[in-house]
């Protein structure tokens, strides 16, 4: 229309830049290279103890949660994205964390009914809490879950095999593992009078979240941050003195295990969860190197938490890891992951762009990641995207190589002479040190 009147085309309104929702993140590419070694390092590791992927829904029904967390918890007090399906009505809420799914989903298809069941499911979930370093509104976790195991043995387990993640991190210098019991719910119940009556003694201590929480769920009482609740914390009666035999002997199995295992713990009797339905184990690994946000990874025993979501009483145990938290402490540890590709094939010609993008096939064949320039240029300009892109070498493809089927081989990353090698050679030409290449 305007084309035809003469006039310009109207200058369409400028408009602002949408950014994501406040404490959700983008992982762009050049840190994604971490985030994936860790999620190799993790799958590894889980499946060496025979632990299979599950996958549920990062959508459930409120209800599950609430029942499943708890209702007096950070999570389901003030953290959830809840709201209401628009066509059915049904409160629905994004996930805060997996393991209330998990045994839904374990409920639902009768997953336990023949044996029990060792899962693991990586994934985001939801919170909303105030954003800071390790603390995000979406975040990620591994979560790790033994269904229909009584242990310890199987306690044990989970956290000798979070030691091996960490060794093979590199990180395990820098976290250590607390551990406690908080018994059974009957132990619980004795103690929590006296640990009422404890906090009632000191109430003008409390801030406003302990004295809600004072009579619906003093045990969260002790997994308080407030600093100046700390010393009074610090004397309440601890619950792990007053563990029955059956707790006791399931607390010093863990505690055998471990020691078996050469796995050096503390026990810290102020250790609680922010799950309700946790009973006697509770671990957390911990690092010192991340301020506030030190928890790395935490788990525990919820043998009732099958029931409480309608199905029969079964036996669980199960952790789950703070990804982003593990990325920055594998990021201070220096830890790097390279994901460059061995070759950047710079070319120019016709007959030069075939060859390139056939010797990248041919890298490829191989099992050698190999990016073909795109987009033209001089070769001075595709030479700098190739020390850009951080690949070992540039091969350079012109007429001349073209017609000789040659290439020239330029190492980016080491001294070296550029060389010329017939095409076919270009695989050995770049990795002279292979198996493949040592076996022949
Ligand atoms: P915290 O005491 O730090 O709030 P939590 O007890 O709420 O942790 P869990 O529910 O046990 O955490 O979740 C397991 C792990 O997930 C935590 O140890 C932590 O590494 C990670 N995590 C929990 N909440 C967040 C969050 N908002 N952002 C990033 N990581 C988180
Ligand atoms: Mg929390």
């Amino acid at each position: 229309m305007s084309s035809s009147s003469g006039s310009p085309p109207a200058a369409r309104p400028k408009v602002a830049p949408l950014q994501a929702v406040r404490g959700m993140n983008d992982v762009l590419p050049d840190e994604s290279a971490l985030w994936q070694r860790l999620e190799d390092a993790a799958r590894a590791v889980f499946s060496l103890y025979g632990y299979r992927n599950l996958r549920v829904p990062m959508v459930e029904p409120t209800a599950l949660f609430v029942r499943g967390i708890g209702e007096h918890t950070d999570v389901v007090e003030k953290e959830m994205y809840t709201f209401d399906d628009r066509l059915s009505g049904e409160s629905l809420t994004l996930r805060p964390e997996a393991t209330a799914g998990i045994v839904r989903a374990a409920i639902e298809h009768s997953l336990c009914y023949e044996r029990p069941q060792r899962v693991w499911l990586a994934g985001p979930m939801f919170r909303h809490e105030r954003p800071q370093k390790g603390r995000y509104r979406q975040f990620h976790q591994f979560d790790v879950e033994a269904l229909g195991f009584a242990g310890p043995d199987v306690d044990a387990e989970q956290i000798v095999m979070l030691a091996r993640l960490w060794r093979e991190l590199g990180v395990a210098d820098g976290i250590r593992l607390a551990i406690n019991s908080i018994g059974d719910a009957d132990e619980r119940r004795a103690h929590r009078a006296d640990l009422i009556a404890h906090f009632e003694r000191h109430h003008d201590l409390l801030d406003e979240d302990a004295r809600r929480r004072l009579h619906a769920n003093p045990l969260r009482i002790l997994d308080s941050k407030t600093p100046s609740m700390q010393a009074m914390i610090a004397e309440a009666p601890r619950l792990i003195d007053r563990l029955g035999p059956e707790s006791r002997a399931h607390f010093d199995g863990l505690a055998g295990a471990l020691s078996d295992a050469g796995i050096a713990f503390e026990v810290d009797p102020r250790l609680v969860r922010g799950l309700d339905y946790y009973n006697r184990t509770v671990f957390e690994w911990i690092t010192d190197r991340l301020g506030a946000q030190g928890t790395v990874a935490g788990g525990g025993r919820y043998d009732g938490l099958f029931e409480a979501l309608g199905g029969k009483p079964t036996p669980a145990c199960g952790f789950a890891i703070g990804v982003e938290r593990m990325i920055l402490l594998l990021q201070g540890a220096g830890a790097t992951a390279a994901d460059a590709p061995l070759a950047y094939v710079v070319h120019s010609g016709d007959a030069a762009g075939t060859l390139a993008r056939s010797l990248a096939e041919q890298i490829r064949d191989a099992g050698h990641a190999a990016v073909v320039h795109a987009g033209g240029g001089s070769f001075k300009s595709q030479m700098k995207k190739a020390d850009a892109s951080g690949a070992r070498y540039a091969l350079i493809v012109g007429e001349d190589e073209a017609a000789a089927r040659t290439v020239s081989v330029k190492p980016l990353r080491e001294p070296g002479e550029q060389r010329a090698v017939p095409a076919r050679d270009v695989v050995d030409a770049m990795t002279p040190d292979s198996p493949m290449r040592a076996a022949t």
